[in-house]
Formats: structure tokens, sequence, C-alpha cells
């Protein structure tokens, strides 16, 4: 998961695919990733740009292998004490390996729900407000349902309002509805 995690940064998921199903099909363990020569997985994820994620790959299986067996934290904190995990990337990981009930917030996400709530991300935390939405289970499938709505249909620039079935509830301008 933090493989595919790092990967995805800055990068879209079709391109990811590319790279890395052939990485981990010939690094499948942290301890295969730790072993590797950089020059390998550097050719492997190259296509994608962002060479530092070698160091990434690298430095965070390590610190897996040395500080939990090899597995993947369920604390939050521990996961951001890994090297190269941030917030998101921390909670995407509880969400999706761990099923726990928090989500995910990127720019989409932030986006969507800021818009459909008309509120100001700047003053108010869209990650509590993502939270609150969060079922008990099947946490990631709700992310995910942000995530590609946003992308599909709540666009930055365009978003298609006329069309969006969730637009009697939204608050955001492109809507028709109404901010503070
Ligand atoms: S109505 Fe428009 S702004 Fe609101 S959620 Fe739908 S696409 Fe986004």
């Amino acid at each position: 998961m933090l493989i595919a995690e790092v990967l995805l940064q800055r990068t879209t998921a079709a391109a990811v695919s590319s790279a890395y199903v052939p990485l981990v099909s010939r690094d499948p363990t942290q301890e295969a990733v730790v072993a590797a020569p950089s020059k390998e997985i550097g050719d492997l994820i190259a296509p994608l740009g962002l060479a530092k994620r070698v160091t990434y790959l690298e430095r965070f299986s390590g610190q897996l292998l040395d500080r939990h067996s090899g597995q993947m934290p369920r604390d939050r904190p521990d996961l951001l004490n890994l090297y190269g995990v941030g917030e998101y990337t921390a909670r995407s990981v509880l969400a999706h390996s761990h099923g726990e009930p928090v989500s995910a917030v990127d720019t989409n996400v932030e986006r969507l729900l800021s818009r459909f709530f008309g509120e100001d991300p700047d003053k108010v935390d869209i990650q509590d407000l993502a939270d609150d939405l969060t079922p008990p289970e099947r946490s990631s499938d709700i992310l995910h349902a942000m995530l590609d709505f946003a992308a599909a249909v709540c666009t930055a620039r365009s978003p298609n309002c006329s069309d969006c079935l969730i637009r009697p509830g939204c608050d955001s301008p492109e809507a028709g509805g109404e901010t503070d």
C-alpha cells in the first residue's frame, strides 16, 4: 500500500500501474526492496519521474523492517514517523490497509467537500468533515467514491453542475447555492 501511495504522488493511476506491477512482482516484500540495488528500482519507476521516490521506497521499507517487523503499523503516529509519509498517505493506509474509519483529504476531496458544504477550506477543517462522513466500515469505498466523483464531475475548472446528481444538496455558488 505504501509503495502504491508513493508512486501515486503527483502521478496518475494509469501511469503508476505500468510501474507498480513490475516493481511488486520483482520486489514483493520490504526485504526485497531493501536488498534490491537502487538502480534496479530506479529503472523500474523511471518512467514516472520524481527520482526521489527511490529513496522513499528504500528508507521506509528499511524502517518497516527495523521498527515493525515488516508489517504496516496501525497507528497514525507510527505511520507519520516513516520516511516520506505525510498526513494524506498515513490516512490512506489506515483506510485501505486496515479498514480504519478515517478519510484522506487531497486537493480533489477538499474541493468537492468545500463546494458541497459551502465551506471555506481556509476556515473549516475539511479533514474533520471528511472523517465525520466516513462510515465505520468500508471507509475506503467512500474515499474512492469522493475521489472519482471529484475527478469526473466536480472538477477543478469546470464542474458539471448541470448533470450533477448531488446538486440539490450542494451549497456551492457553481451549483446555484449560497455560501456564508
Ligand atoms: S453541484 Fe457542482 S459544485 Fe456541487 S458537487 Fe455537483 S459538480 Fe460539484
